[in-house]
């Protein structure tokens, strides 16, 4: 039996998709011939490959101002990729330090350029967005993580400047709209919202990249990457497919708005138990709640390991919290169906009425 997925990633894709992506290894669309083995060269992947493209742009409402990427090595490569790209040794970016992804993309922009901290939340264990913080004009750009999968926490409002974003949008991408008239560069790997792990999106601003004195290697190029369109090397084919799947998906959903008002109704369903739930309690301030991964912890941890039962017994996995939390973490991503935040919540107020 299908079970109910709440895991954080690799995650949950919409039931439809897992269909078409298994059909698809056994043959594409009737050409007698699997997704797997055909050339990335073909006009069929040629095909797939600039409808994915142009979904992301239809998705975000962008156009020709943007060039979109599907790379290999992760979120993790845009770490050190972004910094490497956009800025020089005597150029300064900010960068908030929101959780475990931002601390490791800190780290890795430092080896390029200088790297200021605009504000952090470590002290509180990134239980907040921090706010109101000062963003100097002058730097080239300021690195956000827009949804803290960890944690459980996401930027309900961009911090207030004329500096352009580069955002690791790798856990919300294409969960709600955004103005991307303030973004220079956003990332995502695939493997939270959008498709199986092996793929990162990258949407670029044109005349971003390519600007600097350094030398970069040519795979870490992003140059490279624009001038043969996503197709310098073999890119992940799969992958891209079947993030193409999920695309159509979410464009037949009703497109990113619709994804939205999907995503607030799961997210007030699932926290609104929490809050009333006599044995839980959220784990971050409520005003940066995410409404991807719901973070929440037993008031007593003798409720830990039997709460895990309880859902361990009902068909939902994934739901134990990251080891830095503890507790519980409910990721509720696009694709995951009312029904089972339902099954979820009902297994919670269960629990609470067999043991308070
Ligand atoms: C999962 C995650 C990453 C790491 O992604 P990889 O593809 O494993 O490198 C980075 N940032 C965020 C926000 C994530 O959720």
């Amino acid at each position: 039996m299908k079970k109910h997925n709440f895991s954080a990633g690799p995650a949950i894709l919409p039931a439809t998709v897992f269909e078409q992506a298994a059909d698809a290894v056994r043959d594409l669309d009737g050409i007698g011939l699997s997704i797997l083995e055909i050339s990335h060269r073909s006009a069929e992947f040629k095909a797939i490959l600039a409808e994915a493209q142009q979904s992301v742009k239809d998705l975000l409402g962008i156009g020709d101002e943007f060039d979109v990427l599907f790379l290999t090595g992760g979120a993790s490569s845009q770490f050190y990729m972004t910094a490497m790209n956009l800025l020089d040794n005597d150029e300064t970016a900010g960068y908030v330090d929101t959780g475990t992804w931002s601390a490791k993309a800190i780290k890795e922009a430092e080896r390029f350029g200088n790297i200021v901290k605009l504000a952090s939340s470590k002290e509180d264990n990134y239980t907040y967005v921090p706010k109101g913080f000062d963003i100097p004009d002058d730097m080239k750009y300021v690195h956000i993580t827009s949804n803290n999968t960890v944690f459980g926490t996401e930027f309900h409002a961009l911090p207030d400047t004329k500096v352009p974003f580069v955002a690791d949008m790798s856990s919300n991408i294409f969960s709600r709209p955004i103005d991307t008239s303030r973004y220079d560069l956003i990332y995502a790997g695939a493997q939270k919202n959008l498709g199986p792990a092996g793929v990162t999106l990258v949407i670029v601003r044109k005349g971003v990249a390519g600007k600097l004195k350094r030398e970069i290697p040519t795979m870490l190029n992003y140059e490279t990457h624009i001038a043969k369109d996503s197709a310098f090397n073999t890119p992940p084919t799969y992958p891209i497919y079947v993030c193409l799947l999920t695309m159509r998906w979410i464009k037949a959903q009703g497109g990113v708005a619709a994804m939205a008002a999907h995503n607030d109704k799961k997210a007030k369903l699932v926290y609104d138990e929490i809050d009333a739930n006599p044995l839980f309690e959220g784990t971050t301030k409520v005003e940066d709640r995410s409404r991807m991964n719901a973070t929440f912890v037993a008031k007593d941890d003798a409720h830990t390991a039997p709460f895990l039962e309880a859902c361990a017994a009902a068909n939902i996995s994934g739901i134990k919290g990251h080891r830095s939390v503890g507790g519980f973490r409910a990721s509720i991503y696009n694709a995951m169906p009312m029904e089972s935040v339902q099954v979820l919540v009902d297994v919670m107020r269960d629990f609470a009425a067999k043991n308070a």
